[in-house]
C-alpha cells in the first residue's frame, strides 16, 4: 500500500505516461502505476547504490521488469530526450530537486508533465518553474505521520499565469493555489513556519550585532509579514 503522499503523486501522473520516477529509492511509486495498468512504461532513477538495488529488487519481486527499467544515474542522466513524457521527483528538498530539473534542462523538451513534490522549500522550484516557462497548473497540500507535504504539478505554459489573481512574491513563497484555497493543512504549516521564523528572529535579537546579522534579521521580518498577511486575512 503506498503513502498518501506517493498516492497523491499518483493521482497526477497522466494515464499511459511514459514516466521517469527521479530518486525512485525502492520504486514504489512506478511499481505502483504499472500494476495498476495506468502506465506502461516507467523509469526509476536513482544515484545511491543502495537505493538503486532496492528499486530493482522490488521491480524483480512484482515482475515489471518488462514495464519498468531501473537505472543507476544523477538526476536526469538516466533519460534521453523523447524517454519521458511526464517526470515525477518526490521526497527531497526543493533546492535540489530544482537543480535537477535546472541541470537536466535538455532531457526535457518531450515532457508534457512535472509533478515535484518538495520536503521542504517548494519556493525554489516554484522560481525555477517560473523562470523557465513551465505554468503550475495544480498543486496538493497534505499532512500525513505528523509530516506535511506540498505537491506541485506543472505543464508547459504561461508561467505567471497562477500568479495572476495574487501578489506574488507571497504566492511563490506559499503557492498561488494553496494561497487561494487556505485549507486546514495550510494554515497549520504556515502557523507552524511563523513559530520558527521568530524564534530565528529573537535569537539574531540577541546575537551580537552585525551586517550579516541584520540583513538575515530583514529577511526574517519580511517573511514573517508575508505569512502573517497570509494567516490574518480571514473571511
Ligand atoms: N521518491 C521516493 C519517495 O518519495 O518516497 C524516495 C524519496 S528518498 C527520501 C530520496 C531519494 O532520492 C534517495 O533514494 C536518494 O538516493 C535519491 N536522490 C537524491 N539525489 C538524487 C539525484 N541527484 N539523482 C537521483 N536520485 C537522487
Amino acid at each position: 500500500k503506498l503513502s498518501v503522499r506517493l498516492e497523491t503523486v499518483a493521482k497526477y501522473v497522466p494515464r499511459d505516461s511514459r514516466l521517469a520516477d527521479i530518486g525512485s529509492d525502492h520504486a514504489y511509486l512506478p511499481s505502483y502505476l504499472a500494476k495498476n495498468g495506468h502506465i506502461s512504461f516507467g523509469i526509476a532513477g536513482e544515484v545511491a547504490k543502495g537505493p538503486f538495488q532496492s528499486a530493482e529488487k522490488n521491480v524483480m519481486a512484482e515482475g515489471l521488469t518488462e514495464v519498468i527499467s531501473v537505472r543507476m544515474g544523477n538526476g536526469l542522466e538516466v533519460i534521453q530526450p523523447g524517454d519521458a513524457d511526464c517526470i515525477t521527483i518526490a521526497g527531497m528538498g526543493g533546492s535540489l530537486i530544482a537543480s535537477i530539473l535546472e541541470d537536466g534542462k535538455e532531457k526535457l523538451v518531450s515532457v508534457k508533465r512535472l509533478v515535484l513534490q518538495p520536503n521542504i522549500n517548494a519556493i525554489a522550484i516554484r522560481q525555477w518553474l517560473v523562470d523557465n516557462d513551465w505554468e503550475l497548473i495544480a498543486e496538493e497540500i497534505l499532512e500525513e505521520d505528523n509530516k506535511i507535504y506540498e505537491i506541485l504539478v506543472a505543464e508547459k505554459g504561461d508561467p505567471l499565469r497562477p500568479y495572476r489573481d495574487v501578489p506574488f512574491e507571497t504566492g511563490l513563497l506559499v503557492g498561488p493555489f494553496l494561497l487561494q484555497r487556505k485549507e486546514k493543512t495550510f494554515k497549520k504549516k504556515w502557523e507552524l513556519e511563523k513559530k520558527n521564523w521568530k524564534r530565528i528572529y529573537e535569537q539574531l535579537e540577541s546575537a551580537a550585532s552585525s551586517v550579516e546579522a541584520d540583513e538575515k534579521k530583514q529577511e526574517v521580518a519580511k517573511k514573517i509579514n508575508l505569512v502573517e498577511e497570509v494567516l490574518d486575512h480571514e473571511e
